[in-house]
């Protein structure tokens, strides 16, 4: 390619994406420069996968579609053309070893996000991208419906053929993510849909739940209901917090259900023991009762919960605490074991972005081309990353999302063939 004929390409946003698509293009002939408004890069890179980074899943590429919830078609083109397996390989080629974990979940090997930064950077530097740190991007330059450049900060214009804004979401935004990306969208005239956290804890009504507080619940079922109608069913793991629920399954949960349902008044149906059925808990709870019989209820009922729960499941039974074993009804029997599988928590709200792993909505899928993540409206305008309205369960599939949009805008804005 001729560099000096194809003009400079200007990217936006210094994380995930931002450095794979500025290091890809220049390797593939492009002059780039990298904008960064924080003093380094990939802050947000930093702390993913608890410090340790699962940079992608190793899941067939037919399953890995499931795992993506927002924009699974328009993935398509972009994860066939750089896939999960094209994420391994460009990291292990640059020395970075990696490991397959439970879940299919992928690592570098050493154990720390800071080699995937490191690699990213070496590769930047290596191919003579211009990186430009503390220096954040305020607005586009749109001359005759194309993007002729951008304006910083401090008033500065940098003059650039092609854009790529790689900002990210809303989420943590102390990494540097504050929805600047949305704005230019929507000023460039993109539609952006409604932003939610994703995979975020959640908000409880029930006055009891600061009692449960690090109560950890495994092997648990979980049913959501918008009144009488089921909008999620899972199997796995909870955590109770002093405000409400978090945990792997109330992660998935705000991540699956569509975005509307958490403005209606949902309940959260727990099975304490769903590997019974309530006949056979109600065997259970009969021998158990007769075993403890001289017993107080409340005394009675170790072998079945942890202590933190105990006091709930004996206020919600109806049973006096101090009522002996021997005098338990088998209706109130049968009513405890109700209770047992179906104990409910009042949903009241997600928590905030401050601690979402990711953002819900972005940018309208159809105001972008799949292929290339060029935008439709503004020619030599593209968008990659979290700031597209795309999303996906945890496992690596988010990162994924980010490397692959990145490639696809990365061939397109250095011209290379498909
Ligand atoms: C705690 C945590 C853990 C996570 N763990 C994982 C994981 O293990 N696996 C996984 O797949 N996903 C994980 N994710 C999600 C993943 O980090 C994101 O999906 C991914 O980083 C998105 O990449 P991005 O390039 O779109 O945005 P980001 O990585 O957020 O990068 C955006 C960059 O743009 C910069 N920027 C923003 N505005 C401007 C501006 N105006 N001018 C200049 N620069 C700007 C920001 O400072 C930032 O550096 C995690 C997220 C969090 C919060």
């Amino acid at each position: 390619m001729d560099k000096e004929k194809n003009g400079r390409v200007l990217v936006v946003g210094g994380g995930a994406s931002g450095m794979l698509c500025a290091a890809m293009s220049a390797a593939l002939g492009a002059r780039v420069t990298l904008f960064e408004r924080n003093e380094k890069l990939g802050k947000k890179l930093f702390l993913t996968g608890k410090g340790r980074c699962n940079l992608t899943n190793a899941a067939e590429i037919n399953d890995f579609f499931d795992s993506i919830h927002s924009g699974r078609k328009f993935m398509y083109s972009s994860l066939y053309g750089f896939s999960n397996e094209d994420t391994v390989s460009f990291f292990e080629e640059r020395g970075l070893h990696t490991q397959v974990e439970r879940g299919n979940r992928v690592f570098p090997k050493s154990g720390r996000s800071s080699d995937v930064i490191k690699v990213l950077s070496q590769e930047l530097t290596k191919k003579g991208v211009d990186v430009r740190l503390n220096t954040r991007i305020k607005k586009l330059l749109i001359e005759d419906g194309r993007c002729a450049g951008l304006v910083d900060r401090n008033g500065r214009k940098w003059k650039g053929e092609k854009v790529v804004i790689a900002t990210g979401g809303l989420s943590y935004p102390l990494t540097g993510s504050t929805g600047d990306g949305f704005r230019m969208a929507e000023e460039a005239g993109h539609t952006v849909t409604a932003l939610k956290p994703g995979l975020v804890p959640f908000n409880l009504k029930d006055r009891a739940v600061p009692k449960l507080m690090g109560l950890s619940l495994k092997n648990t079922g979980l049913k959501i209901l918008d009144g009488d109608k089921e909008l999620f069913k899972g199997f796995g793991e909870l955590l109770f917090t002093h405000f409400g629920i978090s945990g792997p399954l109330i992660l998935t949960a705000s991540e699956v259900l569509p975005k509307e349902a958490f403005e209606r008044e949902l309940t959260l149906h727990l099975d304490l023991k769903s590997a019974l059925s309530e006949k056979e808990l109600d065997e259970r709870l009969k021998r158990d009762f007769e075993e403890n019989k001289t017993k107080f209820f409340k005394n009675s009922l170790s072998r079945l919960f942890p202590s933190k729960l105990i006091p709930l499941m004996v206020e919600r039974s109806g049973i006096e605490e101090d009522r002996k074993c021997s005098q338990i009804s088998a209706a109130e029997r049968l009513k405890f074991g109700k209770l047992i599988k179906d104990l409910t928590f009042r949903f009241r709200s997600l928590r905030s972005f401050e601690e979402a792993v990711i953002t819900r909505g972005g940018v309208e899928l159809k105001e972008i081309e799949p292929s290339t993540m060029a935008s439709k409206i503004v020619k030599g305008l593209y968008f990659i990353g979290e700031v597209l309205d795309v999303d996906a369960e945890t496992g690596g599939f988010n990162l994924q999302i980010a490397w692959s949009t990145a490639a696809a805008a990365a061939r397109a804005v250095a011209g290379a063939e498909f």
